[in-house]
């Protein structure tokens, strides 16, 4: 059995490239929307690469896209790796595209130097990961998990009343499989950081722990107008002095409990006149932590602070939580294979946390997943500039490979 497979940085890089002109813009970025002609193109080619690798390529009712490469036991489910071909209106070349054909190049050196693997390997293009043109963001993955119904992700329409499933169907990509009826064991999906991490301290890999949880709150807090002259101190219903202290008091259980974070960041002041004390107040609250009940917590206290400081203000107060996104934890054997395979390619390389959304935080619902992060320049992302280096997405397609394999060595 072969212990060192090497993956192709010039090739990969070269398929980078090569599907960049799928869309490509005079700045360097691509716009290839979701189920445009673009993303047709770039699903055509990805098929007909992976057929060329002896994949069998199938397609489920929304459109995601499984290429299997057989493996010595094909009752076992196959090792999935997977990202997004679409982009942003205005996207770099790298977010999703690279997760994709980085796991393309590790099937490609696969193929190449006749490495059997115990279970099947497949890679995996999930549709309209970005939800610019149909929101939300993540929807086929989304489908898949049973987050949501293929009828919701069919009736989605554009910004000119054109639907999902009308395109679906229009680019030849409406498959019969259901969403979710496709199983495999596992998923790695490699995606550059989106964030300035890695970058900062040198680390060429981001060993990815899961998705912090958010949870985002408005409140009204109500007073009294008053004239700022006439009216003692001793008889105000100050809303604005009252959000001042709520404010504080979020700060404080964003400090008490890090790497969480609590934010305040919009507020409006009514009737924001200098000499009427201020009647009401509304503002946001932003509560993020990567373990769901440390959130919890930090929601109770935060609730808790409203509770204590308002009502002895002799101010009234409403609150809504108007979102609610749970952390994810990734599967700690998955991010265990990454960790050994960064370390056997001699990367530097960071445990963390993601702080944006992913199709793995929805796959990892129904299947063990888990992400390798790879830098991007300035932390740059969702732009036409979004850069990262042929060494970056070299050894990011490299520790994808080497966790597949040593994921595929612990099933024997
Ligand atoms: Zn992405």
């Amino acid at each position: 059995m072969l212990t060192n497979l090497n993956i192709n940085p010039q090739r990969l890089w070269d398929s980078l490239m090569e599907t960049a002109k799928f869309g490509g813009t005079v700045k360097g970025g691509i716009k290839r929307l979701t189920l445009s002609d673009e993303d047709k193109k770039v699903r055509d080619w990805f098929k007909a690469q992976c057929e060329a690798l002896g994949c069998t390529v199938t397609v489920d009712e929304v459109g995601n896209m499984f290429a299997v490469r057989p493996g010595r036991n094909n009752e076992l489910p196959p090792i999935a790796m997977g990202s997004h071909l679409d982009t942003q209106p205005t996207g770099g070349k790298f977010d999703g595209v690279l997760g994709v054909l980085g796991a393309l190049e590790a099937m490609r050196t696969m193929h190449e130097q006749g490495y059997e693997t115990n279970a099947p390997v497949e890679i995996v293009n999930w549709t309209n990961e970005e939800g610019s043109r149909y929101a939300p963001a993540m929807l086929a993955s989304g489908v898949f998990a049973g987050v949501f119904t293929p009828q919701y992700a069919y009736e989605r329409t554009d910004r000119d009343g054109v639907t999902f499933l009308d395109e679906l169907e229009r680019i030849g990509y409406r498959g019969v499989e259901k969403a979710g009826a496709h199983k495999f064991q596992a998923m790695f999906e490699l995606h550059i950081e989106q964030g300035p991490i890695l970058e900062d301290e040198k680390k060429m890999i981001g060993v990815v722990t899961g998705v912090q949880g958010m949870r985002w709150y408005e409140v009204t807090v109500t007073g009294q107008d008053a004239h700022t002259g006439a009216t003692p101190m001793y008889l105000r219903k100050n809303a604005l002095l009252g959000a001042a202290r709520i404010i504080e008091a979020v700060d404080a259980v964003g400090q008490k409990h890090q790497p969480g974070v609590a934010t305040v960041g919009l507020i409006e002041n009514k009737p924001n006149s200098r000499n009427v004390v201020p009647g009401e107040v509304f503002f946001t609250i932003d509560l993020r932590h990567p373990d769901e009940e440390v959130l919890e917590v930090m929601e109770k206290e935060f609730r808790a602070a409203l509770e204590d400081i308002l009502p002895a203000m002799k101010l009234i107060y409403d609150e809504k939580r108007i979102w609610n996104s749970p952390a994810v934890k990734f599967a700690p054997e998955l991010i265990e294979c990454v960790e050994h395979g960064a370390e056997k390619a001699g990367f530097a390389m960071r445990k963390m946390v993601s702080g944006a959304g992913h199709d793995a935080a929805y796959i990892a619902r129904v299947a063990p997943t888990t992400m390798i992060f790879v830098p991007c320049e300035g932390g740059l992302s969702h732009n036409e500039g979004e850069s990262t280096s042929f060494d970056e997405c070299a050894a990011g397609a490299q520790v994808l490979l080497n966790a597949v394999i040593e994921h595929d060595r612990r099933l024997a």
